[in-house]
């Protein structure tokens, strides 16, 4: 998700460092510039491959880091590979497709209205549990343009 602005994801990102009593190092301001260009979520590699500055063992345990603060989220899919990108309360909400195949993932948006009454049947139907209803997610399964 590309549309905020970098300046105001860097002061989220910024606060919740703080707050997690860590810096806003410049390692970490790469990290957090990668993810927000990708406009999906990345593995180690790519984020890697994206950023020839990066070094593998720094963006492991600068990743960590940033996922403990709650700036990032690990995505799990059906390969080996974790998958990282900017937690949603510092973006926007999204929606998830996941390649069966290779497990590459894009982002995609819902229309308001969409979201509106998906949101509302979710509630409908949770009320039958005795859950309080925070958010949603959910994820769509295909074959991206590579694998098919
Ligand atoms: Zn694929
Ligand atoms: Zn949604």
């Amino acid at each position: 998700m590309r549309t905020v602005p970098i300046a105001e994801i860097d002061d989220k990102v910024a606060a919740l460092l703080r707050t997690a009593g860590q810096r806003y190092s410049p390692v970490r301001r790469r990290l957090v510039k990668v993810l927000r260009a990708a406009g999906k979520p990345l593995t180690n590699n790519q984020i890697i491959a994206s950023d020839k500055s990066l070094v593998q063992s720094s963006v492991y345990r600068n990743l960590n880091v940033l996922e403990e603060a709650g700036a990032v989220t690990r995505i799990a899919t059906n390969d080996e590979f974790a998958r990282f990108e900017l937690a949603e309360h510092i973006t926007e909400h999204h929606h998830h497709i996941i390649c069966n195949s290779c497990g590459d993932i894009a982002d995609f948006s819902l229309p308001a209205n969409i979201e509106k009454s998906l949101d509302l049947s979710l509630r409908q139907a949770a009320k039958k549990t005795s859950f309080d209803i925070d958010n949603h997610r959910l994820d769509v399964l295909g074959t991206c343009t590579s694998c098919q």
